[in-house]
């Protein structure tokens, strides 16, 4: 212990009630979960922590994963490495490369889930994707909870409030036969220049019935253009020629419009990635 320094005090709640009631006795605690993102921005060999700490991982609750018919929900101190052993087959091929991409093995065994989407620290590189696929975070408190979307959780207004703590994550299942999640640059050291690139697609019959994508950049900006995915619906597939298609610009000016956080060569890879995933759904013909 540092002279004239109170080592903080470690709490082990056992339930969400439990923690609940702890944390809004103590609302400047520490939360600590898997502890990665906590312990890798301290570099003084005893990190210094504000107030005390608060364990999360002896509460059961917030581990657990369920299946229902319609979403996965899975709790916010689920381990990284335990949603991937759910299987690629239901978490489908974007979540799960998404969540292998995060770290090293070592660190997605203790990293959590819940630890990844309240991270202050980094890149939160799951949140393009979540965002695709429509899921809802829990906030609980004392006395009150609700969900919300993650571009509301990200939001000053409406996102995580003093004494709230996330409990659940709920992913609905979704019908996009074809997926791609794909990382350049290095997010792992320099995540300030990685770039996180989502696209889902449902083809039926020759036809693109479905279309979202997103990327997400190293200063947690994430970009999405609604207009230009709602233009492709309906297409027959193959579509040759895009880049000269009029609607096409639709793409272009939306990243131009973001031109202060997308830099020239973000905007380019954005643009080829997408292009590289219709050619792919063209080979699939
Ligand atoms: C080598 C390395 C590589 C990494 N690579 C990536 C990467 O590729 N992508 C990426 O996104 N991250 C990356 N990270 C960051 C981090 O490890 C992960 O985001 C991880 O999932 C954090 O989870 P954790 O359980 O360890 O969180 P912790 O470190 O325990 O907590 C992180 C923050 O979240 C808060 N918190 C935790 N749980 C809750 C909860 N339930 N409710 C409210 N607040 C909570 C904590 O108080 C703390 O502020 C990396 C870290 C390292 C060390």
């Amino acid at each position: 212990m540092k002279k004239n320094v109170r080592s903080p005090l470690v709490y082990y709640p056992k339930t969400i009630n439990e923690l609940l009631a702890l944390y809004k006795s103590m609302p400047d605690s520490t939360l600590f979960a898997g502890g990665t993102g906590l312990l890798s921005t301290r570099s003084a060999k005893y990190p210094d922590f504000p107030g005390n700490i608060i364990y999360l991982r002896r509460i059961e609750e917030l581990s657990a994963i369920r299946r229902s018919e319609g979403y996965l929900e899975i709790g916010a101190c689920a381990r990284l490495n335990r949603v991937l052993g759910i299987g690629e087959h239901v978490l489908k091929p974007a979540l799960f490369n998404a969540i292998k991409a995060i770290g090293t093995m070592e660190i997605r065994n203790l990293a959590t889930i819940g630890g990844n989407i309240c991270s202050p620290y980094r890149v939160k590189s799951l949140f393009p994707l979540l965002m695709l696929l429509d899921t809802r975070f829990e906030l609980r408190k004392q006395g009150s909870s609700r969900w919300v979307t993650p571009r509301k959780f990200l939001s000053q207004e409406e996102g995580r409030k003093p004494g709230e703590v996330l409990t659940r994550i709920r992913i609905p299942f979704n019908n996009f036969n074809h997926q791609s999640y794909i990382v350049t640059g290095d997010l792992k050291s320099d995540y300030s220049s990685a770039l996180t690139f989502c696209c889902l697609a449902s083809v039926q019959k020759e036809n693109l019935t479905g279309l979202r994508f997103s990327a997400g950049f190293g200063n947690n900006g994430i970009f999405r253009a609604r207009d230009f995915e709602e233009t492709l619906l309906g297409r027959k597939l193959p579509v040759y020629g895009l880049t000269a298609d009029p609607l096409f610009s639709r793409l272009t000016t939306a990243l131009k419009t973001r031109k202060d956080e997308i830099s020239s060569f973000q905007r380019v890879q954005i643009e080829g990635l997408f292009l590289s995933f219709i050619h792919q759904l063209n080979d699939t013909l």
